[in-house]
C-alpha cells in the first residue's frame, strides 16, 4: 500500500488546537516519530512510519489532515507533488496530433496542475522534492509512450504551446488596450476578422479590455489563444461566462484547430460543451486537494458516460458512490391544483439603451422555473425586478413577503461562512442532516472557519448558494448558480432545488446557461428573446420542451439523446440529425435511438 498523508495548511491551526494529532498518534506514544512538529510551526507526517490508523484524522477539530492508502503500483506514476504532505498528481493525459482532449474531473483534482505541466509552467518533479529535474529526464519516465515525444519536442523548443488559462478575469490588469490592438498585436500577420467573427467579437473591437464583461473577456481570450498559434493549445474551462450559443461556437472554433494538426486540450464541467468538442476523455478522479489519478484514454461517448456512471472500468475504481442520469421525457407539469400560484404583471424596465419587457406571468407552488436566454438580455433584470431591488419603469416595485436571492455575482462579507450560514439557517446549522446534505457535498465543511473575504471565486459561489438555499423563504431566486462549480456540484444543487420545491412547496427562479442543471432541475421554462444590449423580452414560464424548441430554435441547435445515459447531445450543424430534427420542431425531448 501507498500511504497519502496532506496535511492542509490553510486550516491546520496548532496554535489553538493543543496538537492531538501528534499526542494521540499511536506510534509517538512509541516513541517513533510518524508526526512531529515541524520548523515552520505546522505538524509534518513522515508517511514511511505512519501506519494509517487514522486516529489524527479522528482527533483533528479542523479538518486538517487526510490519510489515504492507494495501490502501491500507483507509486512509480507519481508526476508531481507540491510538498511534504501535499497535493500529488498520478499520470498525466495526452493528445494525439490532430485531436481535442477532454479532460473531466472535481474541482481541486489536479486538471489545472496536469495542464500546467502540459503547458510547460510547472516542471513535473515526479515526486523528487529536493531534486530540480530537467524537462530531459521527465521525457525519459515517459519513454516509448507519446509524452515522452511530447516532453522531448518541448525541451528542444519544437513545441509551441499555448495556454488559455483558467482565471479570466484577471486579464484587465495584465493586457492594457482596445480589443482590436490587442487581438492585431497577438496575430501578427496574419487576418484577425475569421476570429473575430466566430467569436463574435465584432461589435467589441473598439472597446477597451478593462470595460468587458466575464462572457467578454472569456471570448477575447479564446481568441487570442487561437490567433497566437501552436501546435498545442491548452484551454483551461474556456465555457465559463459564455451563454449557449457563444458555448457553441467557442466549441467549433476550438475544433477548427484540430484542422491544422494540432494536439487540443481542453478542460471544463460543462458536459454538452466538452462532448461537442473532443475526441477523447480523459478522467481525474480521487479527493480533492489530496490526490489526483488520471484514468483512461476513453473514446468520447464512453468517457463521458463513465463519468456519469462513477465507476471506471478500465481501472476498476467506483470514483463516486451515485450514478448521475438523466431522463429522455420533459417532466410533467407541476399540479396547478397543489398550491397558490405567484403573479407578476407586464413590465418594463429600461438602463440606458438597453429595454426590458416582461410579460405577465405566473410560477406554481413546488416549481422549479428555469430561466434561459443569451447574455445581455435582461434575466438578471428581471430577477432583481422579482427581488424587488428595482422597480419597473413606472415606479411599481415588487414586494414578495419572503424571498431568498442569490446575485450573479456575490459579494463577501467580513464575516465566517459559520457566521453566515449559521444565521441563514438558524438551528438546521448543527443538525448532522444539514451536515450530510449541503455542507459536504458543497465541501463548506472545511470552510466553516474562514473569512468570507479571503475565499475564491468559487468557495464565496458555493456560500452564497448554500446560504440562499438555507433561508427559510416561499420564493428562491438563483442567478448563475453553476458558475465555478464542477458536476458533482451542479448536480447536488440541482437536487437541493428539486427537493425545495417538492418538499416546502417552494417557488424557485433559476437563472442558467449549464442546459445540464436547467434539464436536471427545472419543471418550466421562462425563454428571454431579442437583441441581447439592446431590447428583451421575457415571455410566460412554458413547459420544458415548449421553452426549450422556441429557445433552441432561435439559436439554431438541436439536442439528440446519447443511447447508453440519455444525456443531451449537441447535434453537428447540418448534420442528418440535425436537419430531422429541425424539421420535426423537437430541438431537445427526442428519444434516444
Ligand atoms: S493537523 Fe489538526 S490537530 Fe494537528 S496541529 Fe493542525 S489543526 Fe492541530
Ligand atoms: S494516521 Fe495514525 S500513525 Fe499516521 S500520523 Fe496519524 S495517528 Fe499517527
Amino acid at each position: 500500500m501507498l500511504r497519502v498523508a496532506v496535511i492542509d495548511l490553510d486550516h491546520c491551526q496548532p496554535t489553538k488546537c493543543g496538537t492531538p494529532c501528534i499526542t494521540f498518534c499511536p506510534p509517538v506514544r512509541n516513541k517513533i516519530e510518524a508526526i512531529k512538529m515541524g520548523e515552520n510551526g505546522f505538524p509534518i507526517i513522515n508517511e514511511e512510519l505512519c501506519i494509517g490508523c487514522g486516529i489524527c484524522v479522528a482527533k483533528c477539530p479542523f479538518e486538517a489532515i487526510a490519510i489515504v492508502n492507494l495501490p502501491s503500483e500507483l507509486g512509480g506514476d507519481l508526476i508531481h507533488q507540491y510538498g511534504v504532505n501535499s497535493f500529488r498528481l498520478y499520470r498525466l493525459p495526452y493528445a494525439e496530433p490532430g485531436t481535442v482532449t477532454g479532460l473531466l474531473g472535481r474541482n481541486g483534482i489536479g486538471k489545472s496542475t496536469a495542464l500546467s505541466i502540459l503547458a510547460g509552467q510547472l516542471k513535473p518533479n515526479l515526486g523528487k522534492l529536493e531534486d530540480g529535474q530537467g524537462w530531459e529526464e521527465v521525457a525519459k519516465r515517459f519513454r516509448g509512450t507519446l509524452i515522452q515525444d511530447y516532453f522531448k519536442r518541448m525541451s528542444a523548443g519544437m513545441l509551441r504551446v499555448t495556454y488559455k488559462p483558467q482565471n479570466i478575469t484577471q486579464i484587465p490588469r495584465a493586457v492594457k488596450g482596445r480589443v482590436r490592438e490587442i487581438l492585431t498585436r497577438i496575430a501578427g500577420s496574419k487576418p484577425i476578422n475569421d476570429v473575430v467573427e466566430r467569436l463574435e467579437l465584432e461589435h467589441l473591437l473598439d472597446r477597451e479590455v478593462s470595460a468587458l464583461s466575464g462572457g467578454e473577456l472569456q471570448r477575447l481570450a479564446i481568441a487570442a489563444a487561437i490567433l497566437r498559434g501552436g501546435d498545442c493549445y491548452i484551454f483551461d474551462e474556456p465555457s465559463s461566462f459564455l451563454d449557449v450559443r457563444q458555448r457553441v461556437r467557442a466549441a467549433s472554433a476550438i475544433r477548427s484547430l484540430v484542422g491544422e494538426g494540432a494536439r487540443v486540450f481542453v478542460a471544463d464541467h460543462d458536459l454538452s460543451f466538452l462532448d461537442y468538442v473532443s475526441d477523447t476523455i480523459f478522467i481525474f478522479y480521487g479527493e480533492p486537494g489530496v490526490y489526483g489519478i488520471v484514468s483512461g484514454p476513453y473514446s468520447l461517448s464512453e468517457g463521458v458516460n463513465t463519468y456519469l456512471e462513477g465507476y471506471a472500468p478500465l481501472e476498476n475504481v467506483r470514483f463516486r458512490r451515485y450514478e448521475i442520469a438523466f431522463s429522455s421525457h420533459s417532466p410533467p407539469a407541476p399540479d396547478s391544483a397543489g398550491g397558490p400560484s405567484i403573479y407578476w404583471y407586464r413590465m418594463a424596465k429600461t438602463y440606458g439603451s438597453f429595454r426590458l419587457v416582461v410579460e405577465e406571468g405566473s410560477a406554481k407552488m413546488g416549481e422549479v422555473v428555469g430561466i434561459v436566454g443569451p447574455n445581455g438580455i435582461g434575466k438578471s433584470t428581471f430577477i432583481k425586478l422579482l427581488a424587488g431591488l428595482e422597480s419597473d419603469d413606472s415606479g411599481n416595485r415588487i414586494e414578495y413577503r419572503s424571498l431568498s436571492y442569490k446575485p450573479q455575482h456575490p459579494e463577501p462579507r467580513d464575516e465566517t461562512v459559520a457566521d453566515a450560514l449559521r444565521r441563514a439557517a438558524g438551528k438546521d446549522f448543527d443538525t448532522e442532516l444539514y451536515r450530510s446534505e449541503l455542507l459536504r457535498p458543497l465541501g463548506l465543511d472545511r470552510l466553516l472557519d474562514r473569512n468570507m473575504m479571503d475565499l475564491s471565486g468559487g468557495e464565496l459561489q458555493r456560500v452564497a448558494i448554500a446560504e440562499t438555499l438555507s433561508k427559510e423563504a416561499a420564493i428562491y431566486l438563483l442567478d448563475e448558480p453553476s458558475a465555478f462549480l464542477d458536476v458533482e456540484e451542479r448536480y447536488v444543487v440541482a437536487r437541493l432545488l428539486k427537493r425545495l420545491a417538492r418538499e416546502k412547496g417552494a417557488y424557485i427562479f433559476l437563472v442558467e446557461h449549464d442546459l445540464m442543471l436547467v434539464d436536471f432541475s427545472a419543471t418550466r421554462l421562462m425563454v428571454f428573446t431579442g437583441k441581447p444590449g439592446i431590447e428583451g423580452r421575457a415571455l410566460p414560464p412554458m413547459s420544458m420542451r415548449e421553452g426549450f424548441n422556441r429557445f433552441l430554435s432561435e439559436l439554431g441547435i438541436t439536442f439528440r439523446r446519447d443511447k447508453k445515459s440519455n444525456r443531451p447531445r449537441v447535434n453537428k450543424p447540418d448534420s442528418r440529425l440535425d436537419r430531422a430534427q429541425k424539421e420535426m420542431g423537437e430541438y431537445y425531448y427526442v428519444e434516444a435511438g
